[in-house]
């Protein structure tokens, strides 16, 4: 029997939660995760209805090499837990003029499907891809992989390098002004600016860095795990367990007990757990209300605006459509308006643009034969109190006629199962601060610093994990909030 000379709390199994207990056990910790949800996974769970089969949350697969790392960390061998395939195209375009553009994981073909498609030189594409290339290198050290909020990340020459090419990096613009300048064609801006959604923001207001989120479908690819994303949570939750990590299920956790300055364990179900670590994967805005409200928060960080939410129609359809693929976006005919909407006037826009997922594309078990699983999302505000039932029934019924109209079928007439989730029910289900998907929105140029680090600067032995802290939502992002944790639990 292994003998644990130190013990720990993980409050939470979402991507970030999992990944932290796995480095915690490795660590030779004694590891306990508590989860409200009778399961594991959080958003990156999945859903199984009516012989159909759907992710919960994310659906695109980056930076494969990121949970690759950690099995190998662990002395196994990933291809014993999960696979994964390099997808292409990465994502097919459809743009309310009629134009159709497939985003092939080839540069070079890709550049040239744009050039043919919109009359975009190809070489503007290449271009910016190639920037984008070059700001991820000199930012990832300082905003990736490591806490901003050390001072020893700067010391670097890498990191001192990236500071003084501050202008390459693009703080000073945002998004949307930096793609009308790089490209002619209005249909080549919007299909960068939609970047700006990976985590939550609006391309009008965030600042051209965030540009570099295209980088890792486009110079590293694209990729569909064997059996969707939800896999993800099944391979870390299965090497957790074989590592000894003990999971408790319907466990909400009520408080983080701290005393003189020191987090020393939790509340569950009215009883006490004392441990040396707590590390809660609890939106952060939640860890510091619910969990320990007479300590103080950092309020600067936990009232920073939130990032946008979103509404999803699981739908099983009753047919296939061979011109759709796997990643699938049908553009608004005016994005600027749509994120006015969605940023400041806090509502669903009667055009939204519209993404669908199909997996069964790669994985034939995911729908009955002849179906496909239909994971249809629009980007809405989080919860402000809005009429959710009002919008939720407009947005539905506009989807269907935008996509009826861009498909030529009655798309309502094909739905033969339904489900269905919305800011309030994410909320609910993943206890997000107001169904945000990503936390901190990353609208404004300091927004880098103003999520909250992966430690607590004021109790001892607190960490955080996962969407809503550094370096961000989005789960390569979340696992490298748990590599960050384990660098710094010396
Ligand atoms: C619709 C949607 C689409 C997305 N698309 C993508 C995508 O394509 N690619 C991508 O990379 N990312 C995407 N994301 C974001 C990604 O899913 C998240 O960033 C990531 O999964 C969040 O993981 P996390 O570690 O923050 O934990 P969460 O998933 O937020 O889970 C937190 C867990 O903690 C538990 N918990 C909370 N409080 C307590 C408590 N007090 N006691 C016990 N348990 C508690 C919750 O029940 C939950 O299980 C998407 C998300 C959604 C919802």
């Amino acid at each position: 029997m292994k003998n644990f000379d130190k013990t720990a709390i993980v409050i939470g199994s979402g991507v970030g939660g999992l990944a932290t207990a796995v480095r915690l056990a490795r660590k030779g910790y004694a590891v306990k995760v508590f989860e409200a949800n009778e399961s594991y996974g959080g958003k990156a769970t999945k859903i199984e209805k009516d012989g159909f089969f759907w992710g919960f949350g994310p659906s695109l697969f980056t930076f494969p090499e990121l949970l690759d790392e950690l099995f190998k960390t662990c002395g196994r061998n990933p291809r014993h837990y999960y696979k994964y395939h390099r997808i292409d195209p990465i994502c097919n375009y459809f743009y309310p003029d009629g134009t159709r553009l497939s985003a092939f994981a080839d540069k070079e073909k890709f550049a040239a499907e744009i050039e043919t498609k919109t009359g975009e030189p190809r070489q503007h594409v290449l271009q910016h891809l190639k920037r984008i290339g070059k700001v991820y290198e000199l930012t990832k050290d300082i905003f990736l992989f490591n806490s901003v909020h050390k001072l020893k990340t700067y010391l670097t020459k890498k990191s001192l390098t990236a500071l003084f090419q501050l202008p390459l990096i693009g703080i000073d613009k945002n998004m949307n002004r930096a793609n009308e300048q790089q490209f002619c064609d209005k249909r080549v801006v919007h299909l960068f600016n939609r970047y700006a959604t990976y985590n939550g923001s609006d391309p009008y207001l965030a600042p051209s860095t965030l540009n570099v989120i295209a980088h890792p479908e486009y110079n590293r690819g694209g990729y569909f795990l064997d059996g969707g994303m939800p896999d993800l949570s099944r391979a870390l939750y299965q090497l957790a367990t074989e590592l000894g990590v003990e999971f408790h299920f319907n466990s909400f956790v009520e408080k983080i007990i701290v005393e003189n300055g020191e987090a020393k364990g939790v509340m569950v179900h009215g009883i006490e757990h004392k441990v040396d670590v707590v590390v809660s994967n609890m939106d952060v805005v939640y860890s510091y209300r619910k969990l320990m409200p007479e300590q103080d928060a950092p309020l600067r960080i936990i009232e920073h605006p939130k990032s946008t939410s979103a509404l999803i129609f699981y739908w099983g359809i009753k047919r296939e459509f061979p011109e759709l693929d796997l990643h699938n976006i049908f553009f608004s005919a005016n994005y600027k308006e749509e994120f006015n909407h969605l940023t400041h006037l806090k509502t669903i826009y009667h055009d939204p643009t519209v993404y669908v997922f199909i997996s069964k594309k790669y994985q034939p078990r995911h729908a009955p034969d002849g179906c496909e699983n239909w994971f249809t999302l629009i980007n809405v505000p989080h919860d402000a109190g809005q009429n959710w039932d009002k919008l939720i029934a407009e947005a539905r019924k506009n989807i269907i006629v935008k996509l009826s109209t861009e498909l030529g079928v009655d798309v309502e007439s094909l739905i033969v199962s339904e489900t269905l989730n919305s800011p309030k029910t994410i909320e609910a289900k993943t206890l997000s601060y107001l169904g945000a998907l990503y936390g901190n929105a990353s609208n404004d140029k300091y927004s880098a610093f103003l999520r909250h680090p992966n430690f607590s600067s004021k109790i001892k032995n607190l960490y955080f994990c996962g969407g809503s802290v550094h370096p961000g939502g989005g789960v390569p992002l979340c696992l490298l909030s748990a590599k960050i944790i384990d660098e710094l639990i010396v």
